[in-house]
């Protein structure tokens, strides 16, 4: 048998060529490969391939599930961290209401004592403590209004639950104002 007219058939593409197209491989019984060079490549290539789709996708579907983790907790920090402004943009201007509410009632060297503390207003107990104050005051009253203070229901009764409003300083005046001025108005 002339080696250089011998060929074989190979098992995939199942054309019959020359010896030379196939690679050597000691593991079968005639010393080459059941598939031509030809065939090999291509089968490497379809498999490459394949692989590379395979391994594009589940990149892909990692940095999606990375991306959503990375969007939600981005998110979830935002809104916690936003709420913590929101908070303190809230408490922060209504800690001057109640120190100046605190001054008034209980230091008689404050230039109002005598309008408040001096004639008896009083805060009470659970409000000499400013978190109290606050939680009171926004659940029942809610952020201060703008142009608006915090006004006593009753004038002649002391800061506590059920006496307070946000009032603008017209209406903190007319609620000031002695009740003969109402008489006067009607005569
Ligand atoms: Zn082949």
């Amino acid at each position: 048998m002339n080696i250089m007219t011998a060929t074989k058939s190979c098992s995939r593409c199942h054309e019959p060529k020359p010896l030379e197209a196939f690679a050597r491989d000691r593991a079968t019984k005639d010393g080459l490969r059941c598939w031509c060079r030809e065939c090999n490549k291509a089968s490497h290539a379809a498999y490459r391939a394949a692989n590379g789709a395979k391994e594009k996708a589940s990149q892909a579907a990692y940095r999606a599930a990375n991306h959503e983790k990375r969007a939600a907790y981005h998110a979830a920090w935002k809104a916690a961290n936003s709420d913590y402004n929101a908070a303190w943009k809230v408490a922060k201007p209504l800690y001057g209401t109640w120190a100046g509410m605190i001054q008034r009632c209980t230091n008689p060297k404050h230039e109002a004592h005598k309008n408040y503390g001096g004639r008896g207003i009083t805060v009470c107990d659970r409000w000499l403590t400013y978190e109290n104050w606050l939680a009171d005051i926004l659940g029942t009253l809610g952020p201060r209004p703008e142009g608006m203070s915090l006004d006593r229901i009753d004038n002649d009764s002391g800061y506590r639950p059920g006496n307070m409003r946000w009032a603008t300083a017209t209406e903190q005046r007319i609620n000031q104002r002695p009740p003969r001025r109402n008489i006067d108005k009607e005569d």
